[in-house]
C-alpha cells in the first residue's frame, strides 16, 4: 500500500509517458539536474541538432528537429532556471487524449533530486531514472551484532547502505597470565557495556530522524542481540521501531545482507499488515452497520458533509469525474464515468440540444482525495495486486470511506 496520494500520483504520470510511442527514433528524454552544466547541455542540444540533419527518414528528422528546437526553446523561456530536484523533459512527436500527432513538451519535477545528465533519443521515452524514484521510499534499518563486531546499515527500497562496522574491544575467553579471573571477567562486563554503547550511539543517530523509517530489524548469531534489546542501550523511540529479529552467521556485511534476504517476509508483511488492518476495520464496520459507507456516490456524499475519516481508494478504479460546459445556454454539469474513452466519443447532448463540451476530466482519485483533504481526512490508496485489495475491488468497486460519524 502506498500511503502517500502524491506518490501514486507520480506513479501514474510515468505510467502514461511509458505508454506514449515513437514512429521512428525521435522521442528525446533530458535529465537535468539542480546544479547542471549550462554550457554543456546547450553545446549537447546544438550538436544534436546539427546530427540530425543526416537522419534518413524525412518523418524522424523533421520530428527530432522539431523537438531539439521546442525543448531549447522551453529552456530560454525559463531562462535555464532549473527547480531544486531537477527536472526531465520529455518532448517528440505523439499523440494524446485528443488530437492527432504533434510535438509536444511534458516536464516532470520527480519527488527526488536529479543527479545525472543525461539525453536520450529512442523510439520511447527513457524512464529508467524516474522509476528508480518510485521504488519503495520506505527505509528499514538493520543491525547485525555479537560481542565482537557490529554493522548498522540501512536498506532503502532496494539499496542497501553500510553506515558504520565495528569491532569491540572485549578481550578473548583466554586471560593473560597473572590477572585473576574475577578481574577478567569485570573488564570484560566493562568493554562489552562500552562496545554496546557504541552501537546503540551510531543506531540512535542514524535512525532517530529518519521520518520514512518503517522498522528496524536485528541480527546476529547467538543471544547477544537480545540482551542488547532487554535493556536501554536504545532511545525509546528508536527501540519502539524494532519490528524482529533473526539469527544469522555473521555480523559484517554479509550478515545484513543475510537478514535483507531472510527479512522479505518480515518486510513485506509490515506493509500489508497495516493495509489488512485497515481493511479489517472497514470491512468490519461494514458488517456491523456503522461509520462506513462505499459506493461512488455515497462516499462523496459522505465527503461533502465532512463525515470522512479515512478515504479507501482502490488503484485500480479508473473512473474519472467530468465537467461539462453547453456554450449555448451556459448550463455546466459534474458526471463521474466508468469509461472515458467511449464517453469522449460520445459526448451527451444538453436540454437545449446543444452538445456538451468537456472542460475538465480528472482521475476520480485525485478528484475526491482533493475533496477530502480539504476537510482533514485522509486518503489511502489501497493496492490492487494484493487479496483483500482485490476483494475491496470486487465487493466495494474500490471505493469507500471509514466515518467519523
Ligand atoms: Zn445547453
Amino acid at each position: 500500500m502506498s500511503s502517500s496520494k502524491e506518490s501514486y500520483a507520480f506513479k501514474k504520470e510515468l505510467e502514461e509517458l511509458e505508454s506514449i510511442k515513437g514512429q521512428g527514433t525521435e522521442l528525446i528524454s533530458l535529465y537535468i539536474p539542480y546544479d547542471y552544466d549550462r554550457s554543456s547541455i546547450s553545446s549537447k542540444l546544438t550538436d544534436e541538432l546539427s546530427q540530425s540533419s543526416n537522419i534518413k527518414s524525412k518523418t524522424t528528422k523533421k520530428n527530432v528537429q522539431g523537438a531539439l528546437e521546442k525543448i531549447i526553446h522551453y529552456l530560454k523561456t525559463v531562462n535555464y532556471r532549473i527547480p531544486k530536484q531537477g527536472i526531465a523533459i520529455f518532448c517528440g512527436s505523439f499523440s494524446r487524449e485528443a488530437g492527432g500527432h504533434k510535438i509536444q513538451l511534458l516536464t516532470v519535477v520527480p519527488p527526488k533530486e536529479i543527479n545525472i545528465q543525461l539525453y536520450r533519443c529512442d523510439s520511447m521515452f527513457f524512464l529508467d531514472p524516474l522509476k528508480e524514484m518510485t521504488a519503495s521510499d520506505e527505509v528499514y534499518g538493520i543491525v547485525v551484532m555479537d560481542k565482537h563486531e557490529a554493522t548498522v546499515a540501512l536498506l532503502s527500497g532496494k539499496k542497501l547502505e553500510i553506515i558504520k562496522n565495528m569491532v569491540s574491544q572485549v578481550p578473548g575467553k583466554t586471560r593473560a597470565g597473572g590477572q585473576s579471573a574475577q578481574r577478567f571477567e569485570r573488564l570484560r562486563e566493562v568493554a562489552e557495556n562500552e562496545f554496546y554503547k557504541r552501537i546503540a550511539d551510531i543506531a540512535n543517530s542514524s535512525f532517530s530522524e529518519l521520518k520514512n523509517l518503517r522498522g528496524i530489524i536485528f541480527g546476529g548469531p547467538g543471544s547477544t542481540k537480545n540482551h542488547f534489546l532487554n535493556e536501554d542501550y536504545l532511545q525509546a523511540r528508536v527501540k519502539e521501531k524494532v519490528i524482529g529479529d533473526m539469527s544469522t552467521s555473521y555480523t559484517d556485511e554479509s550478515g545484513v545482507r543475510e537478514v535483507v534476504n531472510k527479512s522479505g517476509e518480515l518486510i513485506e508483511n509490515t506493509e500489508i499488515v497495516q493495509e489488512k488492518k485497515l481493511m479489517d476495520r472497514f470491512f468490519e464496520n461494514i458488517a456491523r452497520g456503522e461509520r462506513s459507507t462505499y459506493g461512488e456516490k455515497e462516499v462523496r456524499e459522505a465527503v461533502l458533509e465532512g463525515r470522512v475519516e479515512i478515504l479507501l481508494i482502490s488503484e485500480a478504479v479508473k473512473m474519472k469525474r467530468i465537467k461539462l460546459f453547453c456554450g449555448s445556454c451556459e448550463k455546466s454539469k459534474e458526471l463521474t464515468v466508468k469509461d472515458f474513452k467511449t464517453f469522449r466519443e460520445n459526448i451527451p447532448k444538453c436540454e437545449c440540444g446543444a452538445t456538451f463540451e468537456i472542460v475538465e476530466a480528472k482521475d476520480l482519485y485525485e478528484e475526491l482525495s482533493e475533496l477530502a483533504e480539504q476537510i482533514g481526512s485522509n486518503v489511502e490508496i489501497i493496492s490492487a495486486e494484493t487479496d483483500i485489495g482485490k476483494q475491496f475491488m470486487m465487493a466495494f468497486g474500490g471505493l469507500g470511506a471509514i466515518l467519523r460519524f
